[in-house]
């Protein structure tokens, strides 16, 4: 009887234990499939040319261009929006090669890289930029008293491909909701958490576009990271749609297959929206185990814990755009002028 007991008890402790440390174990898991290989480069279709025998360039317009991996196992986009006076690189990839000449070989502007997250296949790890600038969430910047954010493994996650965590010297804060103003051009940094607690999206209103990296783009969405959160996801979603008109073209950081940038729409965010708000009312049924993959739309799934690890509890509901604290401060004072809604 005793012996059973001890039995049950060192099955229970494992089983928490694995439990805890589920996120470790899935990486370590990935770890052990290898580095994917390069794939043969396929027909891209119009509008799309090769820088060389790695990276895709294709022009949204003279001054937007998605830079393309797609020989890369996880078919990275990432994307350079030239203003007059600066440049940004929203993404530069994994690093398997250096996208700087890329960017280079389209703008003559000092560019600023923008990680829209800090995976390991966003950061670029080895490359190391001139300018770099981050989202600007107090526990990342306690941890950057002197600019240099050290990624830590859940937010980078590069064990899965034995790339070392990198430490980013980071140059500028971009506070939730802000402007960064590229001369004739801005962009306004949106915190879209969900896939991690750390994503942010940007908004170019008068192009419209938005620019989503993990967030949302064409193949199978991530809510199971170490920092994924389905709150955060919902937040996430409402702030876009509070944010973007509905006709914003939307580009994320991967596809599954050819040709072209990953493109979406607002409807695209209106379906994850809606799905998010059923999976919370336990209306919509996913299939699988681990993770539970949950139908979005016909082209999107989402791929989330079950439901007794689901966590609705958003992170930071303080960054979200304004709605009842605006309610509550117009009452008493008109916000100060310029102040295009505080996030
Ligand atoms: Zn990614």
């Amino acid at each position: 009887m005793r012996k059973s007991l001890i039995a049950l008890a060192v099955v229970a402790l494992l089983l928490a234990v694995a439990l805890a440390q589920r996120h470790r174990i899935l990486v370590y898991a990935v770890a052990l499939q290898g580095v994917p290989a390069l794939s043969e480069p396929e027909d891209e279709g119009p509008g799309v040319r090769w820088h060389d025998d790695y990276f895709t360039v294709q022009a949204l317009d003279e001054r937007t261009f998605a830079i393309g991996e797609p020989r890369y196992a996880q078919q990275n986009y990432s994307y350079l929006v030239v203003g007059a006076e600066r440049a940004v690189l929203f993404d530069a990839g994994p690093g398997v090669r250096d996208i700087r000449p890329v960017a280079r070989s389209l703008t003559d502007r000092p560019i600023t890289f923008i990680p829209s997250h800090f995976h390991y296949d966003h950061v670029g790890n080895e490359i190391s930029f001139d300018r770099v600038a981050v989202i600007d969430l107090p526990y990342l910047r306690a941890r950057a008293p002197d600019g240099r954010l050290r990624l830590a493994f859940e937010e980078h996650l590069g064990v899965a491909e034995g790339i070392e965590a990198p430490t980013l010297e980071v140059d500028e804060w971009l506070a939730p909701g802000s402007q960064i103003d590229l001369g004739d051009r801005t962009l306004q940094v949106l915190y879209t958490p969900g896939h991690t607690e750390d994503s942010i999206s940007l908004l170019d209103r008068e192009a419209s576009y938005l620019f989503t990296g993990d967030f949302i783009y064409l193949g199978p969405l991530y809510a199971f990271m170490p920092n994924s959160g389905m709150g955060d996801y919902l937040q996430g979603a409402g702030t876009v749609l509070s944010s973007s008109a509905p006709e914003t073209r939307v580009f994320g950081a991967h596809r599954v297959v050819p040709p072209g940038a990953p493109e979406l729409a607002i409807d695209d965010v209106a379906d994850l929206d809606a799905a998010l708000r059923a999976i919370r009312a336990g209306e919509l049924a996913g299939a699988g185990l681990y993770p539970v993959i949950y139908p979005v739309n016909a082209r999107l799934e989402l791929y989330a814990e079950p439901s007794w690890l689901q966590d609705w509890t958003p992170r930071h509901p303080d960054l979200a755009p304004d709605t009842d604290s605006r309610a509550v401060g117009s009452a008493l004072s008109s916000p100060p002028a310029g102040t295009a809604g505080h996030y």
